[in-house]
């Protein structure tokens, strides 16, 4: 029996909560590469990213200096509703597996959205409310990128424009009332409704889209429209800096109880939770400080990190968002449409990339069904039903409690647990009914993607 000083729930009282952000590129040596223009190829300035996004995100996104961004009072009042979010001591799961690691998650799905994605949702709409915008702009994939954004933007009074991968748009059609229910609007991508969705339709009739599809349309929508501005949910800098939450939270539960973690394990989509959740950890590691493994979980069947390229590509299929150097698939990657698990993303934040390129994180990819294992192990011993993502993380904090077994290691695991899968029982049927199968793109499929990687010098 493992002892039980620590209790099987850390949290943290109100008073205890991060008062500010932090933004790991101010430690970082070598930063991310910037965003280029994709007509000049020269660095993106803030005028020309206005049109584009709030002024104050611009402004996040492009500071790779300030360590600490304060978390303004009205946002911190938000998050008091739904965190901090706890820290879970997962002994049963230790107990099942009768491993000698100790193993913790951080829980994000206690929120009507499921997942960490309000963290952000909340400082971008906040944002756009403080630049006096009648609405924003975004896409989801999942939807609960979609879903988190609602509930920001209706708390803020903002119009919301949702384009949802089409996929996802016809199998869950309940996280599309969920939206609709915080009054937003929900589109179908690609749709006929913007030039290069009926573009994109031209050329791939039929299509089950992507999120690089609905982000070209929701761009074009937000500069369209006087008073609109884009967001996005994932892979942005300034979505890493507002996820910080998660990880100064962890730090500061894990540091109540003296306990050090061996390593960090989180699933990666564009990039977001794992950056928000490493932060401060990564930071020790930069500074010299601390040292931590630290492991991305991507899925095989869209394995940017572990398959793809460190180089320039557009964020989006329609290819008139700004080029980020990254791990890419190729802008024109799309995932089999099998692939339930979501992490669809074909790149990767570029902060998460540079530090991958440099050997301060690991990746490893993992096939659905045996996700989908880990995810019913956990279900059926922690009792939460975690989201498809989630369950990347799981397995790989499963695999690790395993090989300690085997070891003898008493190795302490942090896992990001980022959401709740209550709107994936569509996979989850196809799982059950031991119709899941796991598409795994030929070596020939990503070099045709990857060919098409835009020329940068
Ligand atoms: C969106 C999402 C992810 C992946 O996105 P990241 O930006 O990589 O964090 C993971 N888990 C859940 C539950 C999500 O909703």
């Amino acid at each position: 029996m493992a002892d039980k000083k620590i209790p099987y729930k850390i949290y943290l009282n109100e008073d205890e909560m991060p008062k500010s952000w932090y933004n790991l590129r101010a430690d970082m040596k070598n930063k991310p590469a910037p965003l280029l223009n994709p007509g000049t190829l020269q660095p993106l300035k803030a005028e020309e990213l206005a049109p584009i996004f709030c002024e104050e995100l611009v402004a996040q996104e492009l500071d790779e200096t300030t360590p600490y961004i304060e978390i303004p009072a009205e946002i911190r009042d938000f998050y008091k509703m739904y965190r901090p979010s706890p820290l879970v001591r997962a002994y049963c799961l230790e107990e099942k597996l009768q491993t000698p690691a100790k193993i913790y998650y951080k829980f994000e799905g206690n929120n009507t959205s499921g997942s960490h994605k309000l963290n952000s949702a909340i400082a971008q709409a906040y944002y756009a409310k403080k630049q006096g915008l009648k609405g924003v702009t975004t896409e989801t994939g999942a939807g609960q990128w979609g879903t988190a954004l609602s509930m920001a933007c209706s708390y803020f009074d903002l119009d919301c424009k949702v384009y949802m991968v089409k996929v996802s748009y016809e199998q869950k059609p309940f996280r599309r009332e969920v939206m609709r229910t915080y009054g937003a609007s929900v589109v179908p991508s690609p749709s006929e409704t913007t030039e290069v969705g009926r573009k994109i339709l031209a050329e791939h009739p039929g299509t089950t889209g992507s999120l690089g599809c609905a982000i070209s349309e929701a761009v074009e929508v937000a500069t369209k429209n006087p008073g609109y501005r884009y967001v996005l949910g994932s892979v942005l800098n300034q979505v890493l800096l507002h996820q910080s939450v998660i990880g100064l939270e962890t730090k500061i539960a894990l540091d109540k109880y003296g306990i050090k973690p061996d390593m960090i394990i989180g699933c990666a989509g564009g990039g977001s939770n794992l950056g928000g959740l490493i932060a401060p950890f990564m930071g020790e590691k930069l500074r010299g400080e601390a040292d931590y493994r630290i492991i991305a979980v991507e899925p095989a069947s869209c394995p940017s990190f572990t398959r793809g390229t460190f180089a320039y590509d557009f964020c989006d299929t329609g290819m008139i968002c700004p080029l980020a150097k990254m791990y890419t698939l190729g802008s024109g990657f799309i995932p089999s449409p099998n692939h339930a698990g979501g992490l669809r993303f074909h790149g990767m934040s570029t902060t998460l990339s540079q530090l991958y390129h440099d050997g301060f994180m690991e990746a490893v990819s993992v096939e659905q069904n045996s996700v989908f294992e880990a995810a019913e192990q956990f279900a059926r011993i922690e009792g939460i039903l975690p989201a498809p993502e989630s369950s990347h993380a799981i397995r790989a904090a499963i695999d690790e409690a395993i090989k300690c077994k085997e070891t003898g290691e008493e190795k302490t695991i942090v896992f990001g647990l980022t959401g709740t899968g209550y709107f994936d029982l569509v996979a989850y049927q196809k799982y059950n009914d031991g119709e899941m199968t796991d598409e795994i793109p030929t070596d020939e499929q990503i070099a045709a993607s990857v060919a098409r990687l835009p020329k940068v010098e």
